[in-house]
């Protein structure tokens, strides 16, 4: 059986409406900042889309600018969280062999350590 994937049954969609509570970094209309529950940074957020959007693969032509608005969000919290200078990592997580668990679009922000790399 696939597994349901609505907003209803999102964890990220609870969060965003408020049923699930979080530590909100940063909101407005169309994204929103919280901590990663499990970091692997000292600095460790998620930005999202307000919206239920299950990956970057889903990205279209009605989703004009929320990448946009997501990576301006994530260099304003960076400033905030002080790692604006030092510096962060984006990252997308698409599909299973990238790691995505959770069916909703989010960017993770990382920083506060020098980060290694591995593939
Ligand atoms: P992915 O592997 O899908 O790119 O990343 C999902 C991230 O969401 C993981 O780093 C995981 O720690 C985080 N996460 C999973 N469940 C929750 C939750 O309920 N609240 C928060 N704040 N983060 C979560
Ligand atoms: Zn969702």
């Amino acid at each position: 059986m696939t597994p349901e994937n609505t907003a209803g049954d999102c964890i990220f969609c609870k969060i965003v409406r408020g049923e699930i509570p979080s530590d909100i970094v940063y909101q407005d209309d169309d994204v929103m900042v919280f901590p990663d529950i499990n970091p692997a940074a000292p600095v460790h957020l998620l930005i999202i889309p307000k919206e239920h959007i299950p990956s970057l693969a889903d990205i279209n032509d009605s989703h004009t600018g929320i990448i946009d608005k997501m990576v301006k969000a994530a260099k304003r919290v960076a400033r905030e969280k002080g790692v604006g200078e030092s510096g962060y990592r984006l990252c997308i997580n698409n599909g299973p062999e990238a790691g995505q668990v959770i069916p909703h679009l989010h960017m993770h922000l990382m920083g506060g350590k020098r980060l290694g790399w591995s593939h």
